[in-house]
């Protein structure tokens, strides 16, 4: 068991086990080849949408681009601000760039990584438009807080749902809980595609009308052009493999919760806080990130063992170069920069042995000597 490697992440087993009804799908889309919004785009949007509970889903072509559709559907632009949590994934903050609205930066619960309502509330100015929680690592943020806020002020609320497919907020499928929300379909999300692709959802017929027109060329008929459009559609043979995928998800993120708690109740380092599970929220494990102070020399440790682990993220958004124009600086922040220094993202991917598990643990322990 010494020598075991053991991935971040792999792909391969899910594809093994599912390769006869992915072939079988590829080759229908090739029987039709009718391969930019073809059918299975439309069924898989159907199924989405139903498999969440929303009105309306539609395929883009990655999760950055759901984003940045949705904040041009809600109408932002200069001169709007919006709020996006400082410790979160690079693309939340590029979307509203992209339209040349401002991200205004909001510091994180230390439990959770999640945007903290009790700063959200200090962070609004007469021009913010709008607010981007994102549901990291695959647990809701804390949703009733932030919409009563959004709602006081008249903001939309756009969800970053990327790394929580299939995860609730008392007893409601994040997506659906605030105006539109994207979601991400790069291989290694819970629910991955074979490539890239994406989709954004809401309940409002008026967003997924703009939305519609906004991903296929600004175009309401061939050939007619009302907005500047772009083209960020969901590949048919991507939506194909989609629909073979999701009648899995479930399960699937019911055997990352299972192996998940098998790390929570075995990890038992005074050194290591394991991530927060409350019982509101089903948390779908995108990733299990535990935090250390000692993470560095951990992780060196757990690589020597032939263990493999991730930082998500390790530079908070406020001290990445592309943002300096924001003109943020170290210490505005605190919550995130100490997340980024102390976090640690395990193995973990819903095929992953049991065993390796116990063994990531028991390396753990021999590191600190417990
Ligand atoms: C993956 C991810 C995205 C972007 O999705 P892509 O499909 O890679 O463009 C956006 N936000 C978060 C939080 C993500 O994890």
């Amino acid at each position: 068991m010494s020598s075991a490697r053991v991935a971040l992440v792999e792909l391969k087993s899910q594809h093994q086990r599912l390769k006869t009804e992915i072939m079988a799908a590829i080759e229908s889309v090739f029987a039709e080849s009718h391969f930019i919004l073809g059918e299975a785009v439309d069924h898989f949007e159907r199924e989405f949408a139903e498999y969440l509970g929303v009105a309306y889903a539609l395929g883009t072509g990655n999760g950055t681009e759901a984003l940045h559709l949705a904040v041009r559907a809600c109408g932002l632009g200069p001169g709007d601000e919006v709020l996006v949590p400082a410790h979160t994934f690079v693309s939340t903050a590029l979307a509203v760039a992209y339209v040349g609205a401002v991200p205004r930066l909001v510091d994180v619960e230390a439990r959770s990584g999640n945007m903290d309502p009790a700063k959200l509330s200090a962070a609004i100015t007469p021009r913010t438009r709008a607010v981007i929680p994102v549901h990291l690592y695959g647990q809701a943020a804390d949703m009733d807080e932030i919409m009563a806020i959004a709602r006081k002020h008249s903001l939309w609320v756009i969800e970053d749902a990327c790394q929580a497919h299939g995860a609730y907020s008392h007893g409601r499928r994040v997506g659906t809980l605030g105006d539109v929300a994207a979601f991400s379909f790069y291989p290694a999300k819970n629910l991955g595609a074979c490539g890239d692709g994406g989709a954004v959802v809401t309940n409002n017929p008026e967003l997924h009308q703009r939305l519609t027109r906004l991903h296929n060329y600004g175009q309401p008929k061939k050939y007619h052009h009302d907005i500047i459009g772009y083209n960020s559609r969901l590949d048919t043979l991507q939506a194909a493999i989609l629909r073979v995928k999701l009648p899995y998800l479930d399960g699937w993120n019911e055997q990352r919760r299972r192996l998940a708690m098998l790390y929570t109740n075995s990890l038992r380092a005074p050194q290591v806080t394991p991530p927060s599970d409350p019982g509101d929220r089903r948390h779908v494990y995108h990733l299990y990130v535990i935090r250390t102070g000692d993470r560095d020399a951990l992780r060196a440790d757990l690589q020597a063992h032939g263990i493999e682990t991730g930082i998500h993220y390790p530079v908070p958004l406020h001290l990445q170069p592309c943002f300096e124009a924001l003109n943020y600086r170290r210490g505005d922040f605190p919550e995130s920069e100490r997340l980024a220094a102390e976090i640690l993202s395990l193995p973990l991917y819903p095929e992953l042995d049991p065993d390796h598990v116990r063994y990531v643990c028991r390396t753990i322990h021999e590191f600190f000597k417990c």
